[in-house]
């Protein structure tokens, strides 16, 4: 069972911490884990709940980026292989591999050759081998396995391996073990101001449920807060948003056996079988709103619908076929020129000031090297003789803590899995429950019913806890 807040809030506010960490995304779970593994005093503030923000809007792919290797971005897409490897090593129950067709057509997009090429090369930049060897497909396997894929002008496809993952999964998962290893992890806790007094910070931060004030002192500040890390007092970050969305269907509505990519001009489209369903996304807009307006528009959905189905007339897709949809925002570090889909997703660990350290940009995948190295330069700015990282090794959590729970399909819906998330991963509201901690409103899409029985179940299980303590 985790610790009750008001002892968390001890933790943070008690004695100096020599990190803390401003975020609780993929990012800020990453070095609140590998700090707090390495023995450093760990805190970690998330102004909403954890992967509210980025992290459980993504396409949920580990992946080296087949695209990136056709810009030529050779280095990002070996680091990221070799990364989507490691968190299978370390999580396989939230890495699970996934076989992508890839359609060649007469006259548009790569040339079957290339793609063939390409897949060879994406398989060697894996470092021993991808999950299994790719492989081209001849026309009438293609027809076989896609039959309702256009045929005019289709030549035939490759098919390669990437994995699939549950982004928000891998946000909590990431923070049990980080609070495992003595870290300090707080959701709803917002950071509001920080001055530097001698070798520490002197940091507010409110805990936004019930409105009152904390000092909490630290060495350091990691600002890991993505699409909010331009907005941070002290952060020296430059931002350029770009807003991704994505549909989910049923899978009967159209039936791939395998992920499906398909392009429209530099784009990327994918169609992911997940539990049942589809996921059809994404798209790369340039975004200039607030990161908490982010919102898929009708615009947006049309457009995935209109692409998928060029690429698959029969299934006639409607807006009616929705289930569910998100839309996320991608914190790019800014270049002020190129298309979004041109910004490279390479990550930036900064330090503006003394203690204060930025990190941005990077994808999903990344996440572990980013922190590894993020904790490795704080810490040496610290003087502190921290042993290496081990992130890379120790698995996520043992191996009694994975449950079905926890996995890229949705948990079946039950009151032990609503109280398991209250007991066990900090779920304070109903979307932490049904958004981020389940996955049911993306899977089943939203019903009120639902809703007002999971809030019974957490006030249940909350009194429960309370009276434990
Ligand atoms: C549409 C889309 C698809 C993507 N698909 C993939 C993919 O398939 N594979 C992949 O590898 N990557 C993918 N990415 C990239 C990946 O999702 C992001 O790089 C990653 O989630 C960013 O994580 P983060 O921790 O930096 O940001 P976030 O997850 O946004 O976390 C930042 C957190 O900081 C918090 N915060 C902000 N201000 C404060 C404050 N003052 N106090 C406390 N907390 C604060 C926010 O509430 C937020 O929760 C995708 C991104 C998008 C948008």
């Amino acid at each position: 069972m985790i610790r009750l807040r008001s002892s968390v809030l001890h933790n943070l506010t008690a004695a100096p911490l020599d990190i803390l960490v401003v975020g609780g995304g993929i990012v800020g779970a990453g070095v609140a884990r590998d700090a707090a593994l390495r023995g450093l005093r760990t805190g970690l503030v998330e102004q909403h709940d954890f992967a509210e923000g980025t992290s459980s809007r993504s396409t949920r792919l580990l992946h080296g980026g087949l695209r990136y290797l056709a810009q030529g971005h050779i280095g990002l897409v070996r680091e990221a292989s070799i990364e989507k490897k490691t968190i299978h090593r370390i999580a396989p129950h939230l890495a699970q591999p996934l076989g992508f067709i890839f359609p060649a057509f007469a006259g548009q997009g790569n040339p079957l050759w290339q793609l063939r090429i390409g897949v060879k090369l994406y398989d060697l930049l894996c470092g021993g081998g991808n999950f299994e060897p790719s492989r081209g497909l001849s026309l009438v396997e293609t027809r076989e396995l896609l039959p309702s894929l256009r045929p005019e002008g289709l030549r035939g496809a490759v098919r390669y391996f990437d994995a699939l993952t549950n982004d928000a999964r891998l946000v909590i998962d990431t923070l049990r073990s980080a609070s495992r290893a003595g870290g300090a992890v707080l959701n709803y806790a917002r950071f509001e101001a920080a001055r530097r007094d001698g070798s520490e910070w002197r940091t507010t931060v409110r805990d936004v449920l019930t409105g009152a004030t904390h000092d909490v002192r630290a060495r350091a500040i990691v600002n890991a807060t993505g699409p909010w890390s331009d907005g941070l007092p002290h952060s020296a970050v430059k931002l350029r948003l770009t807003k991704g969305i994505h549909l989910v269907v049923d899978h009967a509505r159209l039936p791939v056996p395998d992920a499906v990519v398909v392009t429209e001009g530099k784009r990327i489209l994918f169609a992911i079988p997940w539990a049942g369903r589809v996921v059809l996304g994404t798209t790369d807009t340039d975004y200039r709103g607030r990161p908490e307006d982010v919102a898929v528009e009708p615009a947006d959905a049309a457009y995935v619908l209109r692409t998928v189905n060029t690429w698959f007339p029969g299934a006639a897709l409607q807006e009616s076929d929705v289930i569910s949809s998100w839309a996320g925002l991608r914190p790019l570090v800014a270049k002020p020129d190129g298309t979004p889909s041109d910004i490279s997703r390479a990550h930036e660990i900064r330090r503006p000031e003394a203690g204060w350290w930025d990190i941005t940009g990077g994808k999903l995948t990344t996440y572990r090297l980013m922190a590894q190295q993020a904790v490795d330069q704080v810490a040496s700015e610290l003087g502190a003789a921290v042993p290496p990282s081990r992130t890379a090794q120790e698995p996520l959590l043992p191996a009694a803590e994975v449950t079905p729970y926890s996995g890229v399909a949705p948990a079946p819906f039950t009151r032990e899995a609503v109280r398991h998330y209250v007991e066990n991963e900090w779920a304070v509201r109903p979307d932490d429950v049904l958004v981020r901690r389940s996955g049911w409103t993306y899977h089943d899409g939203p019903d009120l019913a639902r809703r007002e029985q999971v809030t019974r179940w957490m006030t249940e299980a909350g009194s429960k806890r309370t009276g434990d303590n």
